[in-house]
């Protein structure tokens, strides 16, 4: 596979680069600009070396499935990747960068064509195409069209097979054309490699997996099970794990239609897989559907010992003793995958426990090899002030999973083999 460092003669070549600029942002203001910062080695050394960049990225969701029309021309306003573009060019002034408003036809490829050496034209969000994410070949084949050779840099897109992600590098490999892997894929790829494929020096492998559904992740339980040492389950998920050994929950969330799956989960792991022994529970707890953000209004916040959760209340955070046991076990490790926040650590009330694993984390500084990969818990572990103390924290939430669950093989990746 080959790598930027690999393309020869950049000097006056057009190059699409795939970045992965699909930031926290609300009306253009970004809240974070870690992607960007993150596609940075990859852009300065193209630029430098005299290449013309066409750089494209999604930004977050266009339902096309909504009928109405007005409503599909909101969503693409509330997803206007010109900020991003904006912010690029305070990020790299030694260089000429431009948005263009459009992302395909006669205006996107005249943008091109005035592209002078070492300049970056930032192209319009790729979902405002309906084409992108059925990777439409004939959209594939306007973009493959524009350049000489394909950079992919998203990692957090590369376990999408769409028309910007694999479309385009098909096309153009295809036609002999050079297509290569950035700086940020390099070394996601290769730190996420590690926790794939384990060697004997590596263990013991302690896998945290905290978050929402276990639905969500049915696939990297069964895969980080056959992989790790020790999966310690945390989050929302752990009410179906003790629904199913026939506990009392309250009202903690419970996926009925997985119960089935945890047992069999626990069957499988022969003590491999631990839950939570207590548990920080509230009685109010709200779900803004419409904003898809929680909003919790504490109540009251108690322990309960043992895990049994009493009626009315719910299962917000890992309780002290279960902290205590888990920080244990994340000492012993030679190797750490973490996905998924243990408890609602949007809500200050609840963020003990999954400070608690940052901080066993940070005791291994030096000793293990540590990954967050996942986009709430890598905010997480970020808003706490934990990122230095980790190997590495993914950019990709998705991708690094699905790394995990397909033994490291991403549509991203492979079509550039
Ligand atoms: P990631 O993005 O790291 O993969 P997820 O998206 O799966 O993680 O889950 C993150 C969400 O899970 C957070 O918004 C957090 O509030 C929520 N969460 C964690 N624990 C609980 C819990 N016990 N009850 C409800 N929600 C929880
Ligand atoms: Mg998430």
């Amino acid at each position: 596979m080959l790598t930027v460092e690999d393309l020869k003669d950049l000097k006056g070549k057009k190059v699409y680069v795939r970045v992965d600029f699909n930031v926290p942002q609300k009306n253009g203001v970004i809240r974070d600009d870690n992607r960007i910062q993150a596609a940075l080695p990859t852009l300065k050394y193209l630029a430098d070396h005299g290449a013309r960049l066409v750089v494209m990225s999604h930004l977050g969701k266009i339902k096309w499935k909504e009928p109405d029309p007005a409503k599909i021309e909101e969503m693409k306003k509330a997803n206007n990747l010109e900020c991003a573009a904006k912010r690029l060019a305070e990020l790299m002034p030694e260089h000429k960068v431009s948005f263009c408003p459009e992302n395909r036809g006669a205006a996107l490829k005249a943008a091109v064509d005035a592209l002078q050496d070492g300049d970056i034209l930032v192209a319009q969000n790729t979902r405002y195409q309906k084409g992108e994410e059925k990777n439409d070949p004939e959209l594939a084949k306007e973009w493959a069209s524009l350049v000489d050779i394909f950079v992919m840099d998203a990692f957090g897109s590369a376990h999408r097979a769409h028309a910007s992600t694999v479309g385009v590098p098909s096309i153009l490999k295809a036609e002999g054309k050079p297509v290569a892997l950035g700086y940020l894929m390099l070394k996601e790829v290769k730190n996420l490699t590690r926790c794939v494929e384990v060697k004997d020096s590596d263990r013991p492998y302690v896998a945290i997996l905290g978050g929402f559904k276990v639905s969500d992740k049915i696939k990297v339980i069964d895969s980080l099970l056959k992989k790790c040492d020790y999966v310690l389950i945390g989050g929302a998920m752990t009410y179906t794990f003790k629904k199913a050994l026939g506990m009392d929950v309250g009202n903690s969330p419970v996926e009925a239609d997985q119960l089935d799956y945890a047992r069999h989960c626990i069957e499988e792991a022969h003590g491999r897989l631990l839950l939570p022994i207590d548990a920080v529970v509230t009685n109010v707890f709200e779900l803004d559907d419409e904003h898809k953000t929680r909003e919790i209004k504490t109540v009251s916040t108690i322990v309960e010992e043992g895990g049994k959760i009493p009626a009315g209340f719910e299962g917000v955070d890992i309780g002290p003793a279960t902290r205590k046991m888990y920080a244990e076990k994340i000492a012993g490790a030679k190797m750490v995958f973490w996905n998924g926040p243990v408890g609602v650590f949007e809500q200050e009330d609840f963020q003990a426990g999954t400070k608690a694993i940052c901080e066993a984390i940070r005791g291994l500084k030096g000793k293990a090899f540590t990954v967050c990969g996942g986009g709430d818990s890598a905010s997480a572990v970020k808003q706490f002030g934990y990122k230095a103390d980790f190997s590495h924290v993914s950019t990709g939430g998705g991708a690094s999973l699905e790394m995990i669950e397909n033994d490291g093989h991403l549509p991203g990746v492979d079509v550039l083999a």
